[in-house]
């Protein structure tokens, strides 16, 4: 696999695919940390005297509608701020005016290019990867760097597609990824947190975790599949009956892994709260969120490890206070001194917007793309052979 240190970037035309997908409302950034995300590797390539010519995708293209609610424009602007320097916006995503700027770049000059999805209108051309799409950006420049890691699970146009045409490898954004993310070689201990809503989404993850980790520590709704698995009712919380059966095995497999909550926080229909023991949740009470007894096991075994990777939110933590298991693990993983990484895009959000931000290590910037790695995937747009280069 090769990275943009491998290049010589010298007065080459370096085209990079970063991730620009930031939330918007009323055509203003509301969030600017994917754009900060990609700065490494941009400012990478213009100290090292390339003419950089940037693509992203934004939102979703159906309409023409839409694409007047998903230009770069605004993200052209904030890039330039942060970069302190000009960034030439083209508006449109190929011909004349686009190939003309790029004729006219001096080295350490940036161009960002128009939506890469502005080409979905025709035949989706963008997102199912057409071959003249790909084959007419790459003959835009003459090297291809990829750092748009929460689209690297995705076979498009602009990455996948150009990187068929070009001598091509990963920026450091992605580089980080794949280390902060890379199961096989965490120092050990590994511990891992897993939470969210359901079993059903999370079986890869689970089956490759199970194999790959040294404790998995289950909250969130799927830890109700997996108590009601252990032959306890978990009266209404959330449940997977499907999925019985493959907590089941999992739990009898994996029995000196696997760790469940002893306790947990209920509603019930009323809208009462109440914390109880694990086989004391009433018919009509759902569990929501981890109690303080499961906090204090799931502490002892993260101050023993030397690597946390956590998936999934341990409580429905959108609704105070079921957002106190999540907060209090986050508190726990800010006062240990070892590498912590948080994945997925409701678990990255909620130790963000929870203020637990610095008590990361590492925060994924792409859930999709984090999930597919921890469960073991190749991501299409990384380029691991070399076979252009
Ligand atoms: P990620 O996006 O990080 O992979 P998920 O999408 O799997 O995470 O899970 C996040 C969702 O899980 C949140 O919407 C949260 O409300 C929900 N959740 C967590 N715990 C519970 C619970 N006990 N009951 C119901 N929903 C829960
Ligand atoms: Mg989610």
């Amino acid at each position: 696999m090769k990275t943009i240190r491998d290049f010589d970037l010298s007065g080459k035309k370096v085209i990079i695919r970063v991730d620009f997908n930031v939330p918007m409302k009323d055509g203003k950034i509301t969030d600017d940390n994917r754009i900060k995300a990609s700065l490494k590797t941009i400012k990478y390539a213009l100290d090292n005297n390339a003419k950089v010519i940037l693509l992203s995708h934004l939102g979703r293209i159906k309409t023409e509608e839409d694409k007047l609610n998903n230009s770069l424009k605004p993200v052209s602007v904030r890039l330039s701020e942060l970069l302190n320097m000009p960034v030439k916006f083209i508006p449109v995503t190929r011909g004349i005016e686009l190939e003309d700027a790029i004729t006219n770049m001096n080295n350490k000059d940036i161009i960002l290019v128009e939506n890469t999805r502005y080409e979905d209108l025709v035949n989706k051309a963008e997102s199912s990867n057409d071959k003249e799409l790909g084959k007419y950006w790459a003959s835009l420049g003459d090297l291809f760097i990829n750092d748009a890691f929460a689209t690297s699970h995705r076979t498009h146009a602009s990455n996948v597609g150009i990187a068929s045409h070009l001598p091509s490898g990963i920026g450091f954004l992605i580089e980080e990824e794949l280390k902060a993310l890379d199961l096989d070689n965490a120092e050990r201990p590994l511990t891992i947190i897993l939470g969210g809503a359901k079993v059903s989404d999370k079986i890869g993850l689970i089956n490759n975790l199970a194999k790959k980790a040294d404790n998995i520590l289950i909250g969130g709704g799927m830890a109700y599949t997996f108590i009601k698995a252990s032959g306890i009712d978990v009266g209404s919380s959330l449940l997977d009956e499907e999925n019985i059966e493959f907590a089941k095995t999992m739990l009898e497999k994996y029995k000196d892994k696997l760790v469940l909550p002893i306790d947990s926080v209920n509603k019930d229909k009323n809208g009462n709260i109440r914390t109880c023991f694990i086989n004391e949740i009433k018919e009509d009470e759902a569990g929501l969120d981890i109690g303080i007894q499961t906090i204090k096991l799931f502490k002892n075994y993260l101050s023993d490890s030397k690597t946390v990777i956590w998936n999934g939110p341990v409580g429905k933590f959108e609704e105070s206070p079921f957002d106190n298991g999540t907060k209090e693990l986050c508190k726990i993983l800010e006062s240990l001194d070892i590498k912590k990484i948080a994945g997925g895009g409701d678990t990255a959000s909620a130790v963000i917007n929870l203020g637990y931000k610095d008590a990361f290590t590492h925060i994924s910037t792409g859930g999709g793309a984090s999930l597919e790695l921890l469960e073991g995937k190749k991501l299409p747009g990384v380029i691991y052979e070399e076979e252009n280069n």
